[in-house]
Formats: structure tokens, sequence, C-alpha cells
């Protein structure tokens, strides 16, 4: 059974321990806590991959954020760019509410899935290349069981270079909107929904929806 086979891969990342400088960091941002969350539980752990197990559209971020999934256990979960990817998925009929705020908040994905690149919150959301290495194969394992998937939607560069990596895409630069077919695949290319580049105008709304509005016609034709 797939979810057997999830649940396996799931206990094995959350019990990861193979980059020694995130898995020092994560715990280290979990006890010196920021003072807005100071009375909450942070997760401090690795963080898997949840959604539709049979989901067509695979979504792949970069990595957990210190105080966002890091401190709630789920990805984009409780930091401004889960408020911007759960308000896109809710208007694009991809999630049941606009809002991904806790693990205990009913929020659920329709024929999606959310995975990420790496599954530690990094210093300064910059990962090494080793840890990227490092964390590769979950990516690849989560990725052999979500048979259903024909659309992937990659949230930054980094994102989509890990996606390129995963179906041997060579040659193909990352520019936001730009679709890529390869295999049985339609590769979306997206802006990370970031503070950095939400708030300076780098990624409009627009923009960001634009991005949902092609995977839903992909999924309809
Ligand atoms: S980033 Fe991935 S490989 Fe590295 S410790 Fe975390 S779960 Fe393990």
């Amino acid at each position: 059974m797939n979810s057997d086979l999830f649940k396996k891969i799931n206990q094995e990342i959350i019990n990861c321990k193979k980059c020694s400088r995130l898995s020092k960091y994560i715990n280290e941002v979990s006890k010196n806590k920021v003072k807005r969350f100071q009375n909450e539980n942070y997760w401090g752990k690795p963080l898997t991959g949840f959604g539709d197990l049979k989901a067509e559209v695979l979504i792949i971020g970069l990595a957990p954020a210190a105080h966002g999934g890091n401190r709630t256990g789920r990805m984009f979960t409780g930091d401004s760019s889960g408020d911007w990817l759960a308000k896109v998925l809710y208007e694009n009929d991809f999630a049941n509410q606009p809002t991904s705020k806790t693990t205990k908040d009913n929020f659920t994905l329709k024929n999606t899935y959310i995975t990420a690149a790496v599954r530690c919150a990094p210093p300064q959301n910059k990962p090494l290349k080793q840890e990227f290495e490092n964390c590769f194969p979950y990516l690849e394992q989560e990725f052999k069981l979500l048979s259903n998937v024909k659309i992937i939607i990659c949230l930054g560069r980094i994102a989509y270079d890990t996606c390129c990596k995963l179906l041997e895409i060579k040659g193909e630069k990352f520019s936001h909107g730009k679709i890529i077919k390869q295999k049985k695949y339609q590769i979306i290319c997206s802006y990370h929904p970031s503070r950095q580049n939400t708030n300076t105008g780098r990624l409009t709304w627009k923009q960001w929806n634009s991005v949902f509005l092609i995977a839903k016609k992909i999924l309809i034709s």
C-alpha cells in the first residue's frame, strides 16, 4: 500500500540527522524562540511532505522556514509564504480553506501534494550543496510513490533546479510562468512567495495566481 510506504519514508525523514549543521540549527531555533512565539512548542525536526497521495499536482518548495514550518510541523504553515500559498490554492480549488496556520486547522489539499528540496530549516534560508544532496533521496522516493502527478509547480529557481535533477531536464532556464514539458510531466516555474519577493513587488498577486490558473487549465485540457 502506498500509504504504508509514505508512512515509512515520513518516519525516516522525521528521524533524519544526516546534516549535522541543520539538525543543530533547528534544535537551537526551537529553544531560542522569537518573542512572538515564546509560548509555543516548536516542532524542531525535519518536515515531511503532505497532501493528497493521489495528487496530480506536486508543489516543490525550497526548505521550511525557521519560525514557520519548523515551528508548526507542517510545510508552508504559519508564515507569510504559507499565507500566500494557502490563499492561492483555495482560490483555485486546490485546498478547502484559504489559511494554513497550524496542523490542527483542518487545512486540506485537493489533488495536490506539497514537498520541498530540503526538509530542515536552514540558516538564512540557504542550504548548502551537500545538504541538498543529502535530502534529495527523500524527494526521489516520494516522487516514485506519487504516481498520478502530471504537473509540477516549482517555487523558486532552487526548487526548479532540484526538479531538473529529478527529471533529468537540461538546458532550460528558469523564468516565472515558464512551462517545460518533460516525459509525462508539465513543469511550471514560479517565483517563491517569500516576503522578499511579495513585499518588493517582484511577485505580484496576479503573477502568482497566474501559475495556478495555468495548472488548472492543464488539468481540464
Ligand atoms: S535536510 Fe534532509 S537530509 Fe538533511 S537532516 Fe534534514 S531531513 Fe535529513
